[in-house]
């Protein structure tokens, strides 16, 4: 099956230091790959670049055989992102995101993005920064794939969220890949969440790909475990 995503030494460096360095990584498409780590490993620096929200120092990204994000529209416009901490814009209406998603992208879905909203018990009239951390998590999902991206990218998506709304919102994650094929990208501190959401990891520490692999076959290496992703 073709890439979604491949990176060629792909390196981002702040000042004299590098951030990340020298990143090969080669997706599948429909593949669910998440990146784990500890803190500061580069697994954001690595998700921006790819997201084309940084210049990269070094090497290219390609989305679906397209040039980068940052220097190709077709490629942007393929890509849901949803970042840290969900900043859903906390002074906005429900309704006024909806409204914003619809008149800046040519492929949105308002039926789903309704619908989803519908689903999960919220007025479309309520602010997002009245919402609980959980809900702020599902709109930032729900208007990610209204967009009806190709690639999902998601910086460590569950990890402000309590148990019940982590399994929720892995449900509907798991849900939206199963429906349509879609590649997603994601990042973590914890695998052991991940493991019946994710197909491929990604071990990065220290600024570069230290193992990647099937989930099956990395769970069962001690080095995920005790090794750079000790953390996990
Ligand atoms: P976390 O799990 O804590 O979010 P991470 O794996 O996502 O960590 P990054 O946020 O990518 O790690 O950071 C990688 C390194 O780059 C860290 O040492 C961080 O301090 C540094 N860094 C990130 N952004 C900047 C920046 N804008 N300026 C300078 N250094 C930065």
């Amino acid at each position: 099956m073709s890439a979604a995503l491949v990176t060629r030494g792909l390196g981002k460096r702040y000042r004299s230091t590098w951030a990340l360095r020298d990143c090969d990584l080669e997706v599948p498409t429909g593949a669910v790959i998440a990146l784990v780590g500890p803190n500061g490993a580069g697994k954001t620096t690595l998700l921006r670049l790819v997201a084309g929200l940084q210049r990269p120092s070094a090497g290219s990204v390609s989305l679906f055989g397209d040039l980068a994000p940052a220097q190709s529209p077709q490629a942007l416009a393929q890509l849901g992102f949803v970042a840290q901490d969900h900043p859903v814009y906390r002074r906005f209406r429900v309704s006024e995101l909806l409204h914003l998603g619809r008149s800046l992208n040519r492929t949105w879905d308002q039926d789903f993005a309704e619908r989803r909203i519908a689903e999960l018990g919220i007025s479309p009239r309520q602010r997002t920064g009245r919402l609980s951390g959980g809900q702020q998590a599902q709109v930032a999902l729900a208007l990610a794939l209204a967009k009806r991206p190709r690639l999902l990218i998601l910086d460590e998506p569950v990890a402000s969220l309590d148990p019940l709304a982590r399994r929720e919102f892995l449900q509907i994650l798991m849900g939206a890949v199963a429906g349509d094929g879609l590649t997603v990208l994601l990042s973590s501190h914890n695998v052991a969440e991940l493991e019946r959401v994710c197909d491929h990891l990604v071990v990065v520490a220290n600024g570069s790909v230290q193992l990647a692999g099937d989930v099956d076959s990395l769970l069962g290496d001690h080095r995920v475990l005790t090794g750079p992703g000790a953390a996990l």
